[in-house]
């Protein structure tokens, strides 16, 4: 089947080396052209686990092609994917200009028939804007809209797209869901789920999905709060919880908060929709003041173990938003760097893939590509993110070159009785502390 792709981001690049790898004739375009160049010649514009595999397999094919021009990814196209970016606005609310204007490209240059697929993340009534936007291109029916959310992880991006729990597909036309199953046919079966409802049901069901689980990663942070006032453990308290299959253990983890381009932004959309739709959602709003508390709490650990923050060295374990990927999207990292810079501390950075991100970010954060340089003469470290490569580190050699042997957890990637026999200040989150 012939499908144009625009948007060759993390979400859309994954989806069109996977529908090429199924065998589809995929032809991808973004509005960044140096992006389109360096995936032309093999190159990843950010990294992803055995994403450059998947895609090169898909060049060297000849199924899955990158091009500038919009006209040549969508002219021939049976289907076309929206994977632009839908950032959040001031107001919290999702800014769909790329949508508007994808959208517009597919009415303008698609011959169709061509079914035409809301892979972004957008709020519940963003399809209606979409056929609105179509009609005005061609009034045939040729076009017609379907809602296909994605729920893959940075990270493990290629695994999710090749193997998804669920595809979710939204339309109300049976012609254009006759489409999606087509296309998708080679992936569904043996612990793929096919679901499919009408367009709105699809919208909001992306949006909760993320909103559930940005709650449950707060709940977790809340606990450890209350497990530090208590004297208790928040990691044995979450596996408790986590054993009974009707909470599941996971996103159940307490530590610096979710961050990435997807939970914060569609928490507050979400919470934004709602109200525009006569709800008050409030638990929302709680959410993510958790997720800023969660932060704040390992800001008041460097503090208090430190005193005055000026001058003193701070090294920050990890600042991607999480392990696997080097986006620093609304990492809780580079929330805590601020924080630390802000209040005169010298910041300095390691992480095996982000680190020329997090610079490019935060240009006071000092960036070094080796753990041990990081914490060399630091006063504290701060554990923001569990690569191996952190969890990893010879701890004798930690407490060697550090100046003061603090360490707060943001990640609970210790053993807090390892630590002790080290002679750390070790701080972990939702746990009792460990001192000298
Ligand atoms: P991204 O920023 O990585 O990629 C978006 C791409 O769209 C960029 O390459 C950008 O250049 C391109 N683009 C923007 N406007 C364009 C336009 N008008 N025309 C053509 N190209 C344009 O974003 P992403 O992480 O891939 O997210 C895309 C969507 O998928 C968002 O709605 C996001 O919420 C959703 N999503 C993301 C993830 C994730 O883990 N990143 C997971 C599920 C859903």
């Amino acid at each position: 089947m012939n499908v144009g792709v625009i948007g060759t981001g993390h979400v859309g690049l994954p989806t069109a080396a996977t529908l090429a790898h199924i065998g589809h004739d995929v032809s991808a375009t973004d509005a960044d052209r140096e992006k389109i160049e360096l995936l032309r010649g093999g190159a990843m514009p950010f990294f992803e686990p055995g994403l450059e595999e998947l895609v090169r397999s898909g060049l060297d094919s000849g199924l899955l092609r990158f091009t500038p021009d919009p006209p040549e990814a969508l002219r021939d196209a049976r289907v076309a994917f929206l994977c632009v970016g839908t950032p959040p606005r001031s107001s919290g609310e999702a800014n769909l200009i790329a949508i508007e204007q994808s959208a517009d490209l597919v009415g303008r240059h698609a011959a169709g028939p061509t079914v035409v697929v809301e892979k972004s993340t957008v709020p519940a009534g963003t399809a209606a804007r979409v056929t609105e936007i179509l009609g005005r291109h061609r009034t045939d029916g040729a076009l017609s809209v379907v809602c296909n959310p994605e729920f893959l992880r940075e990270g493990s991006a290629v695994e999710d797209s090749l193997r998804p729990d669920r595809i979710l597909v939204g339309s109300d036309s049976e012609e254009a869901l006759a489409v999606m199953r087509e296309l998708y046919a080679p992936l569904v079966g043996e612990g793929t789920e096919w679901i499919e409802t009408d367009l709105h049901t699809a919208e909001l069901a992306k949006h909760a999905s993320n909103a559930f689980l940005a709650l449950k990663v707060s709940f977790a942070n809340a606990l450890a709060r209350i497990a530090e006032a208590a004297g208790a453990d928040v990691e044995a308290i979450t596996d408790v919880m986590g054993a009974d299959p009707r909470i599941g253990g996971a996103h159940l983890s307490a530590g610096l908060g979710y961050g990435g381009s997807c939970f914060p932004k569609d928490l507050l959309a979400f919470e934004r929709l709602a109200g525009r739709l006569g709800y008050d959602f409030p638990l929302l709003r709680e959410v993510a003041r958790i997720n800023e508390e969660a932060l704040q709490a390992a800001f008041r650990k460097v503090e208090q173990a430190l005193w005055n923050l000026e001058g003193k060295r701070v090294a920050l374990l990890g600042l991607a938003f999480k392990p696997g990927t080097d986006d620093v999207r609304y990492s809780p990292a580079l929330g805590l760097a601020d924080r630390l810079l802000a209040a005169g501390a010298v910041v300095v950075g390691y992480d095996p893939e982000a680190g020329a991100n997090a610079k490019a970010e935060i240009p006071g954060l000092e960036v070094v590509d080796d753990p041990y340089a990081a914490l060399s003469g630091a006063d504290a470290a701060v554990v923001c993110t569990e690569w191996d490569e952190i969890t990893g580190l010879d701890l004798a050699q930690v407490r060697e070159v550090m100046a003061r042997p603090v360490v707060v957890d943001g990640r609970n990637v210790f053993d807090p009785v390892a630590m002790a026999g080290h002679g750390f200040t070790y701080l972990p989150t939702g746990r009792p502390p460990v001192r000298p």
